[in-house]
């Protein structure tokens, strides 16, 4: 398979599930995860349309950045974590960041967004299976980064991001998303610029859309599996 013909068959499967799970046609974004992979499954991918790109590891993404300056259309998405010492790279080479969970690293995003940049879009990463290894806030502990980020000049806050712990059954799936969900149906009745629920990967794709995904990261489906 090719990454091209695997990007047709994810682009496909959205669109029959957003008419299974009656959401609107194209509500779902498809974010291509390129960790680990290199430059040319990039270019591969966006001569075939794609524009949307998710890196995890800061000096990877810039270095991917950087090599593609001249495709100024391509929108970087930064999905992993971020370290104090790496958050000026981030601020200085990415459109998005879907893991914000601090607002020590909220705020030195935004001090170090250069003024010649729109502002950084952000999501913020939420534990929804409480589980100790992995990053993001409690749901207990949303408001108040919330509040934070809204202070902050140059983020711009688009809404939520999770990376549910793996569950046997779809209905499973959806159950541990169901939380998240009405965190973001609540935000978004408070707040314009909320407009991304960042959830979905490539095996739990139809859980996230049944779940009102309005992004899913795929990597494996679209670029093949990660040595
Ligand atoms: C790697 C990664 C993905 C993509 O995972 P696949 O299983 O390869 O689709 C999505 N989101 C995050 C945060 C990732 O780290």
């Amino acid at each position: 398979m090719t990454v091209a013909n695997n990007l047709t068959q994810v682009h496909q499967q959205i669109r029959l599930l957003e008419t299974q799970y009656q959401r609107p046609q194209n509500s779902v974004k498809l974010l291509a995860v390129s960790k680990t992979k290199p430059i040319e499954d990039i270019l591969l991918a966006y001569e075939a349309g794609q524009r949307a790109f998710g890196e995890n590891y800061v000096q990877e993404a810039v270095d991917k950045h950087q090599q593609l300056a001249h495709l100024p259309d391509i929108e970087w998405h930064f999905i992993g974590a971020i370290q104090s010492n790496k958050s000026r790279l981030v601020a200085e080479s990415m459109d998005w960041v879907h893991t914000l969970d601090r607002a020590k690293i909220a705020t030195r995003l935004s001090e170090q967004r250069p003024s010649s940049l729109p502002t950084l879009n952000v999501c913020i990463q939420v534990n929804i299976s409480q589980e100790a290894s992995k990053s993001g806030i409690v749901l207990e502990e949303l408001d108040d980064l919330v509040e934070q980020v809204l202070s902050l000049p140059n983020l711009c806050l688009r809404g939520l991001m999770a990376i549910p712990a793996p569950m046997n059954s779809l209905a499973e799936q959806i159950e541990v998303y169901r939380p998240l969900l009405e965190a973001y149906q609540a935000l978004q009745s408070k707040i314009k610029t909320i407009d991304t629920l960042s959830i979905g990967m490539s095996n739990d794709m139809e859980a996230a859309i049944a779940s009102n995904s309005s992004m899913v990261r795929i990597g494996t489906a679209i670029f093949g599996a990660r040595i």
